[in-house]
């Protein structure tokens, strides 16, 4: 493995990045995937490989060649949070049903110890949560210091199946954006970086992914008869997919448009995204809060 030592020694410094700078990419991962300002979702191409020079293979390579290097990062946030730091990351996958969010945990999240992951689904809302703002579930599932927080769907179905199904009327979601842009900039200066990803797939990959769910007994527990009335609605969703993108894509808090048909291609988009949020939090380890030499000594007299 390129990445260096899994514990990173003794000293405090950084972990080591592997190999050249771009790795493979044309531009820089959340450069090309950030998604830009009147980005038109329906001109989107979602079998598309953006910014990525190679194949799958090779993406499956990179996926693998950094794990090491996003596991000790992972552990350094966390042992800065057990250590009074205050810094957390959050990743937010959004997307339609078989977009390939459950994978994305298990592979790419997957890789740094469960340990120091707040994983959260958002379905439909208990009794208790629909009692409350919509916002009291998602606050109450916010990572702690340390931890990488992962919401698979979020605050944005609040603007989302509430406005296609008509949940609730317009005026009441119509407000939710820019409460939602004032509840994610206040999390940002709270000291947590918000890696907001729109996974987008086709309604063709979406059918033959459902699909294939038909085909295979361990599967049927994952189809939900309701998932065909969501495509039946497709044009309305992708009307409130452009509605989140035009009014939430803010510069505290931006979204990145991942194509999602390639599932190798999402999971490496994710994965790189993720590491470069873990990057820029230049994390060292903490400074021992005892005389190291003076516990040295007591051990060795035991
Ligand atoms: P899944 O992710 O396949 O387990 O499905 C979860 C379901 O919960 C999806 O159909 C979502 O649209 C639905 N859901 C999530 N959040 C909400 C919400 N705030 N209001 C209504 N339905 C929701
Ligand atoms: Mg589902």
């Amino acid at each position: 493995m390129a990445s260096g030592t899994k514990h990173g020694g003794k000293k405090r410094g950084k972990a080591k990045p592997s190999t050249s700078a771009l790795d493979g990419w044309k531009k820089p991962p959340p450069e090309v995937l950030r998604a830009p300002h009147g980005l038109d979702l329906a001109a989107f191409d979602r079998a598309s490989t953006p910014g990525w020079k190679h194949g799958r293979k090779a993406g499956e390579q990179l996926v693998a060649r950094h794990a090491d290097e996003l596991s000790e990062l992972q552990e350094r946030l966390f042992a800065e949070g057990r250590s009074g730091g205050t810094r957390s990351v959050l990743l937010v996958l959004q997307g339609m049903d078989t977009s390939g969010k459950g994978g994305i945990v298990r592979h790419v999240v997957g890789l740094v110890d469960p340990q120091g992951v707040a994983h959260r689904s958002f379905g439909v809302p208990t009794p208790e949560e629909a009692r409350h703002h919509y916002l009291w579930r998602v606050r109450r599932a916010l990572p702690p210091a340390g931890y990488i927080g992962v919401f698979d769907r979020s605050h944005y179905e609040d603007v989302l199946v509430a406005r296609v199904d008509e949940l609730v009327p317009p005026e009441v979601w119509e407000k939710r954006y820019d409460e939602i842009n004032r509840f994610e900039e206040r999390l940002v200066e709270s000291g947590t970086s918000l890696v907001k990803v729109a996974l987008l797939v086709s309604p063709e990959e979406q059918r033959a992914r459902l699909l294939k769910r038909l085909d295979r007994p361990d599967k049927y527990w994952k189809y939900n008869p309701g998932d065909v009335d969501a495509r039946l609605r497709w044009s309305a969703y992708q009307e409130a997919y452009q509605a989140v993108l035009d009014r939430t894509n803010t510069e505290v808090a931006p979204w990145h448009a991942v194509p999602a048909d390639r599932k190798w291609f999402a999971r490496l988009a994710v994965s790189e995204l993720l590491l470069d949020a873990l990057r820029r939090l230049d994390l060292g380890w903490p400074a021992a809060d005892f005389d190291v030499g003076t516990e040295r000594a007591r051990l060795l007299a035991t």
